[in-house]
C-alpha cells in the first residue's frame, strides 16, 4: 500500500510530499500534468536498469524529454560533469519551466539537484532515489552538492525537490553491499533518535538483510524520522547536525580509503568510534555501546579493520571537515540509544585528542565478542 509523508519545514513555506510504494516508476501519477519539458538525469547503470523505460513512458505523453547520463560512481560528482550536463540542457533550449528528474543514487541526486538549483537561477526537480542510501538519506532534506579536489560536498546549495518518489522495486537490483550501505544510515538515525526502531532492527536483522517486509518498515521509519529532523532545522543550524553522528570519523576514513570504503560503511566504523567516545566520556552506558557494536558487526563492520588506518591522519582530517570550527573537529555524542547529548541548541562538541585515541584503540582491539 502506498505511503505518503509530507516534509513541511517549520517557519518556512517549503513543503513537499514523499511517495513510497513498489512500482511508482510504472505509474506516473506523481508527475504534475502541467510540465511540458523534462530532463532525466541519471548514471549509466541506472540508465539501463530504469531510465530508458521511464523515457519511453514519458515520450508517449508527447512532452519534450531529454535523457542525460554519466559514468556511475562518486568520481563523476564534480564541476566538469555539472558543466557538461548543463551545456547539453542549454543547447536543447530547455527554459526555466523545465523540470529535472534525478533518477539514481545519491551521486545523481546531489549533482542533478545542484544543477536544478542553479539552472536559470533555479528550476524544479523531483528526486527519484534508486539506492537505499538515497531513499533513506540523501533524497530528503534538500542538500545538493558536488565534490572538489579539496574535499567532498564542499560546493552546493540547499534546494528542495518538489517531491520524492521512492519505488521500492528498485531495491531488487541493488547489490548487497549497497543495501548494507543504506541500512547503516538508517540504523544511525535510529541510534540517535528512536530506540523503538533500533530494537525492531535488532530483532528483525535477518529479515531486513533478506529484503523481507521488515526491511520496508525500516525504510519507512528512517524516512519518517529523517523528515522530522530536517523539518525542524531547514539549514542545519542546530538539531539537524545530529545526523552527522558517526560522520566526523566516518568522513576521514572515507577520504583515507580513497573512497574505496562506501560512505555508509565508513560511517559504520565512525559510529563505533564515536559511541565509544560517548562511553569514555561517561555519557553512554557500556550495555548500550555493546548493543550498538553487536548490531554493526552483524552488518559486517569489523572493529579490527580500524587497525589498517593511521590514527594521526584520521585526526588531522577530522580537523579539516566542513563541520569543524576553527580547525576543531566537532562530535555528536550519545546519551543512550535513541537520545543524543545536547546543551540547549548545541548538538556537537569538541573532544580532546587523547579521548579519541583511547576510543580508537579500545574499538580496534575489540574482539568479535564485543569485549
Ligand atoms: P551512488 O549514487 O554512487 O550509487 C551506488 C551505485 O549503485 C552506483 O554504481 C549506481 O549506479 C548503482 N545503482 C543505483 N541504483 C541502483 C539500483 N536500483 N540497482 C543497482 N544498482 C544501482 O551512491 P549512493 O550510495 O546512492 O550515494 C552516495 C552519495 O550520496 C555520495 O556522493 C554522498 O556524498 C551523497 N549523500 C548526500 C546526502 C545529502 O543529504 N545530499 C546524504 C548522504 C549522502
Ligand atoms: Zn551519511
Amino acid at each position: 500500500m502506498m505511503k505518503t509523508l509530507v516534509v513541511k519545514h517549520a517557519n518556512s513555506p517549503t513543503s513537499y510530499p514523499i511517495f513510497i510504494e513498489q512500482g511508482l516508476l510504472k505509474n506516473l501519477f506523481w508527475l504534475p500534468k502541467h510540465i511540458q519539458q523534462i530532463v532525466i538525469i541519471t548514471d549509466n547503470k541506472v540508465k539501463k536498469l530504469y531510465a530508458q523505460n521511464l523515457l519511453k513512458s514519458l515520450q508517449k505523453t508527447k512532452k519534450k524529454v531529454l535523457l542525460l547520463s554519466f559514468p556511475s560512481g562518486e568520481k563523476a560528482k564534480n564541476y566538469q560533469m555539472k558543466h557538461k550536463l548543463e551545456q547539453k540542457i542549454l543547447s536543447k533550449h530547455f527554459d526555466r519551466d523545465a523540470f529535472i528528474l534525478a533518477l539514481g543514487g545519491g551521486v545523481v541526486g546531489d549533482i542533478a539537484g545542484f544543477i536544478a538549483a542553479t539552472y536559470m537561477r533555479g528550476i524544479s526537480y523531483i528526486q527519484i532515489p534508486t539506492t537505499l542510501l538515497a531513499m533513506v538519506d540523501s533524497s530528503i532534506g534538500g542538500k545538493t552538492s558536488i565534490n572538489t579536489s579539496l574535499g567532498k560536498n564542499l560546493i552546493g546549495a540547499f534546494w528542495h525537490p518538489s517531491s520524492v518518489i521512492i519505488d521500492l522495486h528498485c531495491l531488487k537490483t541493488l547489490p548487497q553491499k549497497h543495501l548494507i550501505n543504506g541500512l547503516i544510515e538508517a540504523l544511525k538515525i535510529f541510534i540517535i533518535y528512536d530506540k523503538n526502531s533500533f530494537q525492531f532492527f535488532e530483532k528483525n536483522i535477518h529479515d531486513i538483510l533478506n529484503g523481507e517486509a521488515a526491511s520496508h518498515q525500516i525504510i519507512f521509519s528512517a524516512i519518517r524520522l529523517k523528515s522530522q529532523i530536517v523539518t525542524q532545522d531547514e539549514r542545519e543550524k542546530h538539531l539537524r547536525s545530529i545526523l552527522n553522528f558517526g560522520h566526523t570519523i566516518g568522513h576521514a576514513l572515507e577520504t583515507l580509503s580513497n573512497y574505496r570504503l562506501l560512505h555508509g560503511i565508513a560511517v559504520g566504523y565512525g559510529i563505533l568510534v564515536e559511541s565509544k567516545i560517548s562511553e569514555i566520556l561517561g555519557m553512554l552506558s557500556r550495555a548500550d555501546y555493546f548493543k550498538i557494536s553487536q548490531l554493526l558487526m552483524k552488518l559486517g563492520i569489523h572493529p579490527k579493520k580500524l587497525k589498517t588506518f593511521n590514527l594521526q591522519k584520521i585526526i588531522a582530517l577530522t580537523q579539516l571537515d566542513k563541520k569543524a570550527k576553527e580547525e576543531k573537529a566537532k562530535y555528536v555524542l550519545l546519551k543512550k540509544i535513541g537520545k543524543i547529548h545536547h546543551k540547549s541548541k548545541q548538538f556537537a562538541f569538541d573532544v580532546p585528542n587523547k579521548v579519541i585515541e583511547h576510543a580508537f584503540f579500545a574499538v580496534s582491539e575489540m574482539t568479535n565478542a564485543g569485549k
